[in-house]
């Protein structure tokens, strides 16, 4: 018998294939899911299915370099355009990302986005039910897969699927608005283990499932149990984590002191706050700019001592929404430099690009203060990723409340970003820290970060699979050892 594999399955590879001028071009993918699931592949015998972002052919062949380099098998799913369109423009970011966002009213319930979800989902399932055999576990990621288990699972697929949500999963009364809301659950109850960012995202999913399937939910500390006849899975908070050691390393490297040491030199004198973000509505730009407005106009002591770095990583620039949410960071940036520059000194300094690893760390590492502030966020890799880099413990984290992070970085200061003056004033405050707090407080977020690292969070997710026997229609599964232990969900 083969060694069971573990099959990742998500929208997107780690490489992104593009045809340019008739040459082919395989690059790494960016983004928060790549780059965790990058970190621990070379930990398990695994393969990864995904798209490669190119309606054009792909040759397996073609993405061997780079399978080889991450020590993964990796096999792509094709699109075609109009796929992309209505499946990946049109469901995922039109509606699933929105509404996960409790942004409803953004929301475009284009019925046409449903059918080709679902044509989409089977077309993923296709590919997995070529690669899988038996034995392997399958590890669906993220909400535009959430049909591929119960596409599985109608060919009489009996493998151990897992799933994991990335980003939030909405209330009740949010969730509620979406029209295919009863199939979407039905769909992720087909997985045997089903995983969140956080123990409201559980709840919330759990409190769904119970208001508009008829499963029945019980409780075991944080866990869910979830049962039909014929039917178990488990829901658990796995809150995702960074390779620490990686960041850390990399942030104490020769390399990236010389690369802080030129970004201090270039602000003599001045407090660096930083800002990183990928461009999106979700991420709470235009407040955070608004919030250091509020800080130079009510402490104008503050004037020619401190800057704001915001570094925005370019996404979804053909979407009309990303283009005006450019422009709108644009012209606040331009209109409160131009309100506050004097020579010598400009506040806000905007970089509209992807920075590399080692720049992007030296930005970490020079900042005095991080300012992560998502009006709603899954996770927020971001804010894991400056403690781990902040080897000196001089840094201060303010953090959105609504970022998944907040729930395990009691360190930060937690903040409402929709509160600019708040926001504001937790920023003058973590400017003034004295330092001994200062270390105090990133020596306990460093500790957590470190500890709950993106290794022992796959383990201890996959861990959660074993109880479960591959034949799951035949048997009950997860069946926990004593059920008077129990108590009946929220
Ligand atoms: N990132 C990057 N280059 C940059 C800025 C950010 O590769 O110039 C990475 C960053 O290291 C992090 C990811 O982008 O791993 C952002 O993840 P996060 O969870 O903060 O947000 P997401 O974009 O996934 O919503």
């Amino acid at each position: 018998m083969t060694e069971p594999r573990i099959i990742i399955v998500s929208n997107r590879l780690p490489v992104t294939v593009s045809h340019a001028g008739g040459s082919i071009d395989v690059k790494p993918s960016s983004g928060g899911l790549v780059t965790a699931m990058r970190a621990v592949v070379s930990d398990y015998h695994a393969s990864w299915i995904g798209w490669t972002g190119t309606d054009g052919e792909v040759k397996r062949e073609w993405l061997a370099p780079a399978a080889a380099g991450i020590n993964c098998d990796l096999f792509p799913v094709v699109l075609t355009p109009e796929q992309v369109a209505k499946f990946y423009f049109g469901f995922s970011n039109e509606i699933i990302w929105p509404l996960f966002h409790d942004l409803q009213s953004s929301c475009n319930f284009d019925p046409s986005y449903w059918n080709t979800y679902v044509d989409v989902n089977e077309t993923y399932a296709d590919v997995v039910s070529e690669v899988a055999q038996p034995e392997d576990i399958i590890w669906v990621h993220d909400y535009h897969l959430a049909l591929v288990a119960s596409s599985l699972r109608r060919r009489g697929i009996r493998s151990r699927i897992a799933f994991f949500q990335h980003i939030p999963f909405p209330s009740l009364d949010i969730f509620s608005k979406l029209p295919w809301r009863k199939q979407v659950l039905e769909a992720l109850l087909e997985h045997d283990l089903i995983g969140f960012q956080t123990p409201r995202d559980s709840r919330n999913f759990v409190q769904c499932c119970r208001a508009l399937t008829t499963v029945k939910a019980a409780r075991d500390g944080e866990a869910f149990y979830m049962h039909r006849p014929g039917q178990r899975s488990n829901v658990v908070t796995e809150p995702i984590g960074i390779d620490f050691e990686e960041f850390a390393n990399h942030a104490a490297s020769t390399g990236v002191l010389q690369e802080t040491h030129l970004l201090r030199a270039a602000l003599p004198g001045m407090r660096i706050v930083l800002g990183v973000d990928r461009l999106d509505y979700t991420k709470g730009i235009p407040e955070r700019l608004r919030a250091f407005e509020n800080l130079l106009e009510n402490h104008p002591e503050l004037h020619r001592t401190v800057v704001l770095v915001q570094i925005v990583v370019p996404s979804r620039e053909d979407v009309p929404r990303y283009r005006a949410l450019r422009v709108e960071i644009e012209q606040l940036v331009s209109r409160i430099n131009g309100r506050f520059t004097h020579t010598g000194w400009v506040p806000i300094h905007f970089v509209y690009r992807s920075l590399e690893r080692a720049q992007l760390v030296a930005h970490y590492r020079a900042a005095d203060v991080a300012l992560v502030t998502p009006l709603k966020d899954g996770m927020n890799l971001v804010a894991k990723e400056f403690c781990a880099a902040q080897v000196d413990c001089t840094g201060v984290l303010v953090l959105s409340e609504f970022a998944g992070a907040a729930s395990q970085m009691k360190e930060a200061l937690l903040v409402n970003p929709n509160d600019i003056q708040g926001v504001a004033e937790s920023l003058h405050l973590a400017l003034m820290l004295d330092p001994r707090e200062r270390r105090r407080r990133m020596q306990r977020l460093r500790r957590t970060v470190r500890r709950e690292n993106v290794h022992r969070w796959s383990e201890s997710f996959l861990a959660q699979l074993q109880p479960y026997l591959t034949n799951r229609k035949l048997q009950p599964i997860g069946q926990p050892e004593d059920p008077d232990r129990l108590v009946i969900a929220v």
